[in-house]
């Protein structure tokens, strides 16, 4: 079969829910993908950023594989022998007392924002069912009826209603609005990310998450940091919040933290936070399994081993550089952080930021358009320096070559 024989397969059977570019990929290493005609591309967008380790990394796959011989899911009707060492390994790394695993994104910020409620109800002693949280403009929590419930997106929400109550919307990067929103004495949580990835990658103001983490310090609302994308390395540092020494009542984790081996995520909070929920009162049949469990802690020491937020923050810093020096008039602007960029794409002739896309493509380079004029430029954070040089030579023709 060719790549059009695959493409047809999903357009015909499957349901229509995203708008892929035009690859079909079979095969990945380290920063490396190869269609199914054997063409070799740069991964620069790491599958949303989960794949930060690289693809099929070594040391993760062989963990993933010597735990699949021996056990891969007990549920958590019992107990079993790799959950404890992941706990006490990732609370250790990350200074909470608790984590809470689950697996995709989505459930671990609905986790949050549960846990929050509880901690509302029976710590702050908000009247039962009043409890709000705030939440942003353009955020991205992922896809279930409550998550989007939150956003202010029309392709998220519309149709999907009636959504679930108790969220107020406020603009991204605006503490006078989040001051204005934190004098109602209902409010119980603030849940941010760090850098909006999906918006298109939209970097706050230096400060804003400190002033914000003190803001709902004063008003003894949980601060709740949706690190999904932002966290693990990306942006240079474990954490996004770390730039700003901000340390979230509640921090949402996945994607990376399986290395993208398989769906992982995770709920860190402490006693006060975390205990609120009892046996019986919340859960997921694969949450905690060995398997995820082997994998993530071997993706999380490979972050560290191989110095990866370090490398991100060097190429991260050469990338928007040698970017904002290509001279092309399609480049409105370059932001960023770490290796979590983008590069907003002025339309030229009737071509926007697909039609670049498409031609980093044919040139060899992997990247896709979040919203219409934006390009996210995410590649896995075992780059080199030379890889990046060759990468960023392969966007400048791409551009080049559009008129
Ligand atoms: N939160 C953020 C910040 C994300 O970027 C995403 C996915 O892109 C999610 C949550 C949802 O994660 P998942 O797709 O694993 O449910």
């Amino acid at each position: 079969m060719k790549s059009e024989d695959y493409i047809a397969k999903e357009e015909k059977y499957g349901a229509h829910n995203y708008h892929p570019l035009p690859v079909v990929l079979e095969r990945g290493e380290g920063i490396f993908l190869w269609d199914v005609e054997g063409k070799r591309y740069y991964d620069f967008l790491s599958a949303y950023s989960a794949v930060n380790q690289g693809h099929c990394h070594p040391r993760i796959i062989n963990a993933m594989i010597q735990q699949a011989k021996i056990l891969t899911l007990t549920s958590r009707a019992f107990y079993n022998n790799v959950l404890g060492e992941f706990e006490e390994y990732i609370t250790g790394l990350l200074g909470y007392d608790r984590v809470l695993p689950m697996n995709s994104g989505a459930e671990a910020d609905e986790t949050a924002i549960k846990l929050c409620r509880k901690w509302a109800y029976l710590k702050k002693g908000i009247p039962e069912n009043q409890a709000k949280i705030i939440v942003c403009e353009g955020n991205f929590h992922g896809r279930t009826i409550t998550i989007v419930s939150m956003s202010n997106d029309p392709d998220s929400f519309k149709d999907y209603g009636p959504f679930t109550p108790g969220f107020v919307k406020i603009p991204y990067n605006n503490i006078a609005e989040l001051e204005k929103a934190l004098l109602d004495p209902h409010v119980a949580g603030f849940v941010v990310e760090p850098i909006q990835g999906e918006a298109g990658v939209m970097v706050p103001d230096t400060g804003y998450l400190k002033k914000a983490y003190d803001l709902c310090k004063s008003k003894n609302v949980l601060f709740i940091a949706d690190e999904v994308q932002t966290g693990l390395a990306r942006t240079g540092k474990m954490l996004a919040c770390d730039h700003e020494n901000v340390k979230p009542d509640i921090l949402v984790l996945g994607k990376a933290l399986s290395g993208g081996a398989m769906p992982v995520s995770a709920v860190l909070a402490n006693d006060e936070i975390m205990l609120t929920i009892k046996p019986g009162e919340h859960g997921s049949t694969f949450g905690g399994n060995p398997l995820a469990c082997r994998v993530a802690i071997e993706a999380l020491k490979v972050l560290q081993d191989e110095k990866l937020a370090e490398n991100a923050t060097r190429l991260g810093e050469l990338f928007r550089k040698e970017v904002s020096n290509i001279k092309s008039d399609m480049i409105e602007l370059v932001r960023g952080k770490g290796l979590l960029n983008a590069i907003v794409i002025k339309p030229k002739n009737g071509k926007t930021a697909w039609d670049v896309c498409v031609k980093m493509k044919e040139n060899g380079l992997l990247a896709k358009p979040t919203h219409e004029h934006i390009i996210r430029f995410a590649p896995p954070l075992v780059i080199t320096e030379q890889q990046i040089k060759e990468s960023i030579e392969i966007i400048k023709i791409s551009l080049e070559a559009i008129n």
